[in-house]
């Protein structure tokens, strides 16, 4: 959050930062604002404490379009800010980050336990999901995945810290987007609805393979066809620059419509949504949302970083010139 915080200072010509929220632990939760297109897009990121390519990633992309800077050796074309205007929350949960980061060093998960053996993959989901297991005997997140004061209280009278995929306030930011129990979700609903974005597009960081998901169950004809040709745009750039991902014809995410769901509410501001998915390097093909091909193994944290870089730079172009 220091480095984003420090190139929008760098950049303030260019850039905005504000802090739309604190977490209940007190970090901040910013929000980056560039540009001056009349196309706008929003990109959200860090939902997930425990999925970490997604806000490093973006800080290469803000980095490359504002320092012309090149990481994994590619440039960001900066004339995309005269016919976009971007609103980027990188960091939507920083609590859980924090907590993810003393669990895993480097945060970065999965192929670094050496070996997917079932010890490792317990520690795994218990570190991803904690309280989940303990109260529900079961690791598949049911609504309202909203823990009470009372059981984070026991959870954490056993010795044991929340999970990292919940906010500080016990929540997975996933299923709040009707009820909206999080200042973090408050913060990003109100700052959305500010800006009425045409595309959204929120990064996550917990399958197997990359894929990215369009059209989603909510969009039919010409909001349809706009996910499905971003998804395609994004698709082009991962395959130019030889990473890893889903390479068929993308499908909508396989989660029912609720209204509790993050995309229920990006179609109510009538954005074209997408969701992202990066390989995380954790072969967790045991989800069924996962759908697992042939042939396929898992990123390094480079190519994983470089996958949310890519998408990003692509989405961005691809919406500035659809304006
Ligand atoms: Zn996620």
């Amino acid at each position: 959050m220091t480095r984003f915080e420090q190139l929008a200072h760098t950049h303030s010509d260019l850039c905005r930062i504000n802090e739309i929220a604190r977490s209940a632990s007190g970090l901040p939760v910013y929000a980056l604002r560039l540009g001056t297109g009349a196309r706008r897009v929003a990109i959200l990121s860090g939902m997930h404490g425990c999925e970490p390519s997604g806000p490093r990633g973006l800080l290469a992309f803000l980095d490359a379009l504002l320092s012309r800077s090149a990481p994994f050796e590619a440039t960001v074309d900066p004339s995309i800010l005269q016919s976009a205007t971007l609103v980027v929350i990188p960091l939507l949960n920083p609590g859980g980050a924090a907590r993810f980061a003393m669990h895993f060093p480097g945060s970065w998960h999965g192929t670094q336990l050496q070996g997917w053996t079932e010890a490792n993959r317990q520690r795994f989901f218990a570190e991803g999901n904690e309280p989940l297991h303990f109260f529900f005997s079961t690791w598949v997140k049911q609504p309202p995945m909203h823990f009470t004061p009372d059981q984070i209280a026991q959870w954490e009278a056993g010795g044991n810290v929340l999970g990292s995929s919940l906010t500080d306030g016990g929540l997975d930011m996933w299923f709040d987007w009707a009820e909206t129990h999080g200042d973090e979700t408050r913060a990003a609903k109100e700052l959305l609805g500010g800006f009425r974005p045409h595309v959204v597009a929120d990064f996550h960081n917990f399958m197997f393979p990359t894929e990215v998901f369009a059209p989603t169950v909510y969009s039919q004809g010409a909001l349809a066809w706009l996910e499905e040709s971003l998804a395609g745009a994004i698709q082009e750039a991962w395959r130019a620059r030889r990473l890893p991902f889903r390479d068929r014809p993308p499908r909508p995410y396989p989660k029912p419509a609720e209204p509790y769901y993050e995309d229920a509410w990006f179609h109510k501001l009538g954005a074209a949504t997408l969701i992202i998915e990066f390989n995380g390097g954790m072969p967790a093909t045991e989800g069924a949302e996962c759908e697992a091909l042939p042939g396929e193994r898992p990123l390094t944290r480079r190519e994983s970083l470089e996958s949310a870089f890519v998408a990003a730079t692509a989405l961005a172009r691809r919406a500035a010139e659809t304006s």
